[in-house]
């Protein structure tokens, strides 16, 4: 039986998706979301259950009416409309049901309360957002549901709707909440594919797009975050590129707080792994819907169902066991399933009612941005809201400029750019970072001026960073715990990749008490020496990621003895970081029981005094090597085998089941049936390699 959402439900009742869902929750379906599919026949009994609740609802108002009004109604009988009690009901609930004709009005009284600042956000409601008078009670219930959606959407701080605060940079690049102003229009969903290394994300990318990104690749793994359009039956979906090794981690995050909607690529003959998880609890935390894709289900080991089986464990049920999670079999490598997967990405989207108002002040946000050699700073923008011409003038952080250059993804040129869309921007003076928030200014000197007040913000901070730095330091001297520093200077060729640079950096120190990660510098473009002079200051090393090194730098470093190490491919930057960070590391040491011994008698020894004559019960005894004496279960003694004989001959160790004499310099209080426990003391090399991380080359 072909099966309907609650969205879709909704559209078919006139009623706002959300709308019908609290109505749902208020009917004890708590579970319920717009994403929930019924059958056809639970759909026309929640329509019956619906109808009912109205009617039992305007009953009981109907009654509390005739109470109040009884007196009045006396002298006024033409006024009245037929008795509610009286009514036929329950009626279905009517389809389109707020502007029909011919339904039964309402008691005046009914809608007077409401008829006010009723906000009817419905895409082809009224302009002047007036209830019509003729209203039924249902949609009166459901107003009412939709006015307490709106009251809380305010206060978690969203203004529906144009009011006379102004919108914040960060509301106006979120999506909006509010009822959709007559000047909106639809947006493409904002598309992120997250997953495990080698699970196929690019390949899916790469076979919805019809290029061939992969091949562009170093070492296989994506690096740069960028972002394209994707055509479907006549409608656009944007997708951000997602890089795939664990370590952007952070920029994946960012890319989901723009994201509508998360892909989540699960291989059939893998499974769910580390990367796998982290990625849904990212999605999760940025409450993202997560559309599952069990990829390469062409091999023979492929296993879609154990996939489902291990979605459960992250509360995702599939939807054919009841659940929400919609998830879709493909196969990247031979473009099986990819139609019902952006069949899919486009009926959750058509669910979230996705729009913008390109009348609002312009908003976007950086998805990625670089120096280039020829154009200047580049930046990858997504918009949000407003509309952008050539010619504008844009602030970001303290980056400003002039437009000069709007391109799509195709590298079109483009005069204009409304909502919704990811395009390259070249004007501004320096390189945006990832993830800025950009705002329009009117005048190119209004932007300077703005930008100048936050660089000398910033610069204000830096000083007192590095003053409490001096302080830090030179109280750390004092203390013999000091932490072991490894300054960095990070230069990059793109901000995503400096940023997911120094957070990995960070993240390896945090998993050691004893290490610290200073990065002193980050930046875009080539290692200057202005980079070296202040490595110098601050004895760093310079980390140069896919970022040239200047002659001229290349000597002062050799001259100043200053380390700069150069990356291409981020796996080994981070492989070889790990090794340094780990090198800075003392090493630990765990006691591991070699064997057990226990005593049969003590003989008088000159050399120590007495020595125990012992068996060993297992593994072995060894000369040098820590021992434990208990007697009675209670420790005695702590100490080291001194001497270990066996038929009156040194010997360096002795195993089980044979006797020995056993001597120690600082115990002679022997006593026959003590036991012995022998210990060595292993060195552990510490590592700072998370556990089952990934350890692909
Ligand atoms: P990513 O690290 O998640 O971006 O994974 P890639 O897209 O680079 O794919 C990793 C490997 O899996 C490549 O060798 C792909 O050819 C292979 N692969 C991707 N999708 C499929 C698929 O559907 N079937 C099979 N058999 N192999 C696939």
């Amino acid at each position: 039986m072909p099966k309907k959402r609650v969205f879709q439900l909704a559209k078919e009742m006139g009623l706002q998706s959300q709308a019908l869902v609290a109505a749902l929750k208020g009917l004890g379906f708590q579970n319920v979301t717009v994403a929930s599919a019924v059958d056809e026949e639970t759909a026309k009994a929640l329509e019956e259950l619906l109808a009912e609740q109205l009617a039992k609802v305007r009953t009981k108002k109907a009654e509390e009416e005739a109470k109040t009004t009884a007196p009045t109604a006396a002298v006024q009988p033409a006024a009245a409309e037929a008795p509610p009690t009286q009514e036929p009901k329950p009626e279905a609930v009517p389809k389109r049901g707020r502007r029909k004709p011919e339904e039964t009005p309402a008691p005046e009284e009914v809608l007077a309360a409401t008829t006010e600042e009723v906000p009817v956000h419905e895409k082809e409601a009224e302009p002047e957002r007036v209830l019509p008078r003729r209203a039924s009670y249902f949609d009166q219930e459901m107003l009412k549901l939709e006015r307490q959606l709106e009251r809380l959407a305010q206060e978690v701080g969203t203004e529906p709707g144009a009011t006379e605060t102004k919108p914040s940079l960060r509301e106006l690049v979120s999506r909006p909440k509010g009822p959709r102003p007559p000047s909106a229009i639809d947006v493409p969903p904002v598309v992120t594919v997250l997953g495990h290394v080698d699970h196929g994300k690019t390949t899916l990318l790469d076979r919805i797009r019809q290029t061939n990104v992969a091949a562009q690749e170093d070492g296989g793994i994506t690096q740069h975050i960028g972002a394209s359009e994707v055509e479907y039956r006549g409608r656009t979906i944007v997708f951000l590129d997602t890089p795939g090794h664990e370590a952007f981690t952070q920029l994946r995050a960012r890319g989901a707080q723009v994201t509508d909607l998360a892909v989540l690529v699960v291989a059939a003959d893998d499974g769910i792994m580390p990367q796998t998880v982290e990625a849904i609890n990212h999605a999760k935390a940025a409450d993202v819907p997560i559309l599952v894709a069990v990829n390469k289900t062409d091999l023979p080991e492929a296993d879609p169902e154990r996939v489902k089986q291990q979605l459960l464990q992250y509360e995702l049920v599939p939807e054919e066991w009841g659940g929400d999670t919609i998830v879709v079999p493909v196969s990247a490598l031979r473009g099986e399933g990819i139609d019902e997967l952006l069949e899919m990405i486009l009926l959750v989207a058509e669910m979230q009612e996705l729009w913008a108002d390109p009348k609002a002040p312009f908003s976007a946000v950086v998805i990625e941005s670089r120096l280039d050699s020829s154009r200047g700073p580049v930046a990858t923008v997504l918009t949000r809201s407003g509309t952008l011409k050539v010619g504008d003038v844009l602030l970001c952080g303290t980056a400003y400029g002039r437009v000069r250059q709007i391109r799509d993804w195709r590298g079109r040129q483009l005069k204009e750019v409304p909502p919704g869309r990811p395009v390259e921007l070249v004007g501004f003076d320096t390189v945006p970072e990832a993830g800025g928030l950009v705002e329009a200014v009117k005048t190119i000197k209004e932007a300077r001026r703005l930008a100048e007040e936050r660089q000398e913000a910033e610069a204000e901070k830096e000083r007192q960073q590095l003053a409490r730095r001096r302080v830090e330091e030179a109280y750390a001297g004092l203390t013999a715990q000091s932490k072991k520093v490894l300054r960095a200077i990070i230069k990059a060729d793109v901000w995503g990749s400096a940023e997911a640079l120094r957070d990995a950096l960070l993240r390896l120190a945090a998993a050691s008490e004893e290490l610290s990660v200073d990065i002193i510098h980050l930046g875009v473009g080539d290692v200057t020496e202005s980079d070296v002079s202040l490595a110098v200051a601050c004895e760093a090393t310079i980390i140069a990621f896919r970022a040239s090194v200047g002659t001229a730098a290349r000597q002062m470093a050799a001259d100043e003895g200053v380390q700069i190490r150069s990356y291409e491919i981020i796996y080994d930057a981070l492989e070889d970081l790990r090794v340094e960070l780990e090198g800075m590391l003392e090493p630990v040491y765990r006691e591991e029981r070699i064997g057990r011994a226990q005593v049969l008698q003590v003989f008088p020894a000159r050399s120590f005094g007495a020595v125990a004559g012992c068996r060993v019960l297992d593994g072995r005894l060894q000369r040098g090597a820590e021992m434990v004496v208990r007697r009675a279960g209670q420790e005695v003694f702590r100490g080291i085998i001194d001497s270990l004989r066996r038929f009156d001959a040194d010997v360096d160790t002795v195993e089980a089941p044979n006797e020995c004499g056993v001597g120690s310099r600082e115990f002679k209080a022997w006593q026959p049936d003590d036991l012995i426990e022998a210990m060595l003391r292993i060195e552990i090399r510490p590592t700072l390699r998370p556990e089952g991380a990934d350890q692909k080359a």
